[in-house]
């Protein structure tokens, strides 16, 4: 259920999940920093894709390459010539746009003209080293790709993988976007999760196929609804200068569907055009057939924080419930997938009394080695759990007079289902993964 943009940026903020990078100067235009909840939930999102395409495939390898790279890269892989986007700007308000993105000929913003549309690289140029010129000159990688072909043969002769197989990886990327915007939809600088996935010629429209497939099934586990994904495939148009096919993860986003990933087929594009360029032959010798193939290469290429935003969006949920004390009320929520909840367990004493906190901060000492826990005694009981609910934290576990004078037992309320359950000291742990694991 959403709710406006405005409802999730003001979340992402008060919560401290995203801010808006260099505020205390008035900030720069699009780019987000992220906070203490914001940098657990990224990770938890990493890592969850890494479990899935890495840890749990065998024939899936990781790197971790530079993100400046020797400018004859960009001139191979066909960046420096074609990766553009088309500018207009207006004649009247001199504001510019992506061609592709307007609805109309005229400007959105004061119906003036616009002028003939230029191609506009999207690379940020940068210099290293301390002179400015040609030959200092390179870019910040617009893509994680290219650190994952030009190290094909260091890769393949370090782990003597058999096609088909994969190189993964994930980093940071940057592009001189035309338009920016949508929060963290659309930015300058964003992380990408890439995988080349390299097969046989002839075997990459099957295998496309299932990275399609293999990629919604990693979305519907980590608890995306599945009404609201779609996969679009890309115009004869639309298609990059390097894709044969390519098809977007999309997702309904509160201004409408929205890529969150391609799965595109890169064909041999990039291997052919780094061998001819380097000199150095980029192929895969098949020890069965003493044949040599220059593999084609299907790409999975996600955005760690459009996925991020989806995730927010996706699980914020309004409710009526019933307070503890009776009466009609509302809560917040994110029905966040416990696997990528900031924090999967809160430990709150009933109240600041002496009594109870070295209790309470005995059990947060216990849990904590065990899961991300957070220890809150500030507040009314009912404000600090709906403080959790609107974090996402699966599972609260209050303290109370009972655990010292009764049963040395606690209680573990349910974000979801509000139910509550007591359970004994000694049982908390794994009880807490059960539930957690459910
Ligand atoms: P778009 O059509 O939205 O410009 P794209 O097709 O150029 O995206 P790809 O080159 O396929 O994007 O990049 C793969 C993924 O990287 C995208 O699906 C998206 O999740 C992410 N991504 C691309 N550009 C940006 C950006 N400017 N800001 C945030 N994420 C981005």
């Amino acid at each position: 259920m959403i709710t406006s943009m405005d409802t999730i940026v003001s979340l992402a903020k008060r919560r401290g999940f995203v801010f808006q990078s260099s505020e205390i100067y008035g900030g720069l235009a699009s780019t987000y920093d992220y906070g203490p909840l914001g940098v657990e939930l990224k990770r938890n999102i990493k890592d969850a894709w890494w479990r899935t395409f890495i840890h749990q495939r065998e024939e899936i390898v990781g790197v971790d390459t530079a993100i400046l790279m020797a400018p004859q890269v960009w001139e191979a892989s066909g960046h420096v010539a074609g990766f553009t986007d088309p500018l207009v700007e207006c004649k009247n308000c001199h504001h510019r746009f992506r061609e592709d993105q307007l609805e109309a000929k005229t400007c959105p913003d004061c119906q003036g003209n616009l002028t003939e549309a230029k191609q506009f690289n999207l690379m940020f140029k940068t210099f290293l080293g301390p002179v400015e010129g040609n030959a200092a000159q390179t870019y910040l990688r617009p893509e994680t790709a290219q650190g994952i072909f030009v190290n094909f043969q260091n890769v393949l002769n370090s782990t003597r993988n058999k096609l088909p197989f994969g190189i993964a990886q994930i980093g940071k990327a940057f592009r001189n976007e035309i338009t920016v915007g949508n929060f963290i939809f659309r930015t300058r600088e964003f992380e990408q999760m890439e995988i080349e996935y390299f097969v046989m010629p002839g075997t990459d429209e099957e295998w496309h196929q299932h990275w399609v497939e293999e990629c919604l099934r990693w979305y519907l586990g980590i608890g995306i609804s599945k009404d609201s994904l779609r996969v679009r495939e890309h115009g004869p148009k639309e298609l990059s200068h390097y894709s044969k096919a390519t098809r977007d993860i999309e997702y309904a986003f509160p201004w409408g569907w929205g890529e969150i990933q391609g799965i595109s087929n890169r064909t041999s594009f990039d291997l052919e055009v780094h061998s001819k360029n380097s000199g150095v032959r980029l192929d895969y010798f098949d020890e069965e057939t003493k044949k040599h193939h220059v593999p084609y290469v299907i790409e999975p290429s996600a955005g760690v924080d459009r996925i991020f935003l989806t995730v927010l969006i996706d699980a914020y949920t309004e409710e009526d419930v019933i307070s503890t004390e009776g009466k009609q009320t509302n809560r917040t929520l994110l029905k966040l997938h416990p696997s990528l909840a900031p924090i999967k367990v809160a430990i709150l004493p009933l109240s600041r009394n002496d009594r109870l906190v070295p209790k309470a901060r005995e059990v947060y000492n216990m849990v904590r080695s065990h899961f991300v826990t957070q220890y809150d005694d500030s507040q009314s009981i009912g404000r600090r759990y709906r403080r959790q609910d609107e974090i996402g934290t699966p599972l609260c576990v209050t303290v109370d007079f009972d655990t010292l004078t009764t049963d040395d037992g606690v209680t573990i309320r349910n974000r979801d289902s509000m139910d509550q359950v007591r359970v004994k000291i000694p049982d908390l742990i794994p009880t807490l993964h059960d539930l957690l694991s459910q």
